[in-house]
């Protein structure tokens, strides 16, 4: 029997601890051992790898990524009504996982984990977008992980993975495709939670590129994509003018009609915009 087996059923553990889910902590729970391990699948071969699990509430996605062999788990959980059920996972995986109480969006895990590293969460829709951000923006590149696999509410991945021309496509597809290959591997009715959530659900998984897909300044690309899509209905001679008196020829250089709206230019072309301009222009 592996480790997995000898714990109780989620809605035991739930019962047990009282977790009964709180609202302002986003606890929507996977109580599905066979979805948690389909989601940690997901994330990769994680034999060779330390696994980043932001908000593992009960304990699920945990299970399922031990279960899937991750050579350790760290998991950083808010609620401490939490603790007791996975200390009981720890007990049945010796050394394997590692449980820090606190807030993921002031704590640095870094300093527990040994790359490679690859990260999964199942998260509040607000907390995620905002880890994924910063996931995506560090001070070098490559960052710390491989990949990210994520769960966010269905509109929010379909505007990780959008392409030109579409509502969805703004600064976070451009900032996610960018550095990464971003996809998304798994549809989830709100039913596979509990409670279940008003929306629907996506799991994104992301991988890490080792160069950004074309070459551009991080911070003139997203001051140009920023400036773009703040005003996504003008034309960017328009949007843009504010980047450079000589934005037309800047935009014509890149081979985009200062008359295109930002929906319609693509991340390479946004990359070659920001190259010719100077960094400080
Ligand atoms: N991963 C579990 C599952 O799939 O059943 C729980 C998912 S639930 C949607 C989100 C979890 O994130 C909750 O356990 C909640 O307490 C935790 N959480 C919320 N905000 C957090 C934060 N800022 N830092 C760490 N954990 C947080």
């Amino acid at each position: 029997m592996s480790s997995i087996d000898t714990l109780p059923p989620l809605r035991e553990v739930i019962a047990t601890h009282e977790l009964s889910a709180r609202k302002a902590l986003g606890q929507n729970f996977l109580l599905d051992l066979n979805l948690t391990a389909k989601i940690a699948r997901k994330a990769g071969d994680l034999s060779e790898c330390d696994v980043l699990e932001i908000g593992p509430g009960p304990g699920g996605l945990t299970r399922g990524l031990l279960a899937e062999g991750a050579r350790r788990v760290l998991a950083v959980e808010k609620d401490p009504r939490c603790m007791p059920a996975l200390a009981e996972i720890a007990e049945a995986y010796p050394g394997q996982l590692h449980v820090i109480n606190g807030d993921a969006l002031e704590i640095d895990p870094l300093e527990h984990l040994s790359s490679p590293v690859r990260v999964a969460a199942n998260l509040p829709y607000n907390v995620g977008t905002e880890l994924l951000v910063r996931w995506l923006t560090p001070k070098t590149w490559p960052p710390f992980w491989q990949s990210l696999t994520l769960m966010f509410q269905k509109e929010v991945a379909e505007r990780i993975i959008a392409q030109p021309g579409s509502k969805a496509y703004g600064r976070l597809a451009l900032l996610a495709q960018w550095r990464s290959d971003a996809k998304i591997v798994l549809h989830l009715p709100p039913e596979a939670f509990s409670p279940p959530p008003k929306v629907h659900s996506a799991v994104v998984h992301l991988d890490a590129l080792e160069e950004p897909r074309y070459p551009a300044d991080a911070a003139t690309l997203s001051r140009v994509v920023a400036a773009a899509f703040n005003q996504r209905r003008k034309m960017l001679r328009s949007s843009l003018k504010t980047l450079s008196p000589e934005i037309e020829d800047h935009l014509v250089a890149a081979g985009i009609a200062p008359t295109e709206r930002a929906e319609q230019v693509s991340l390479e072309a946004f990359c070659t915009l920001a190259r010719s301009l100077k960094p400080t222009e």
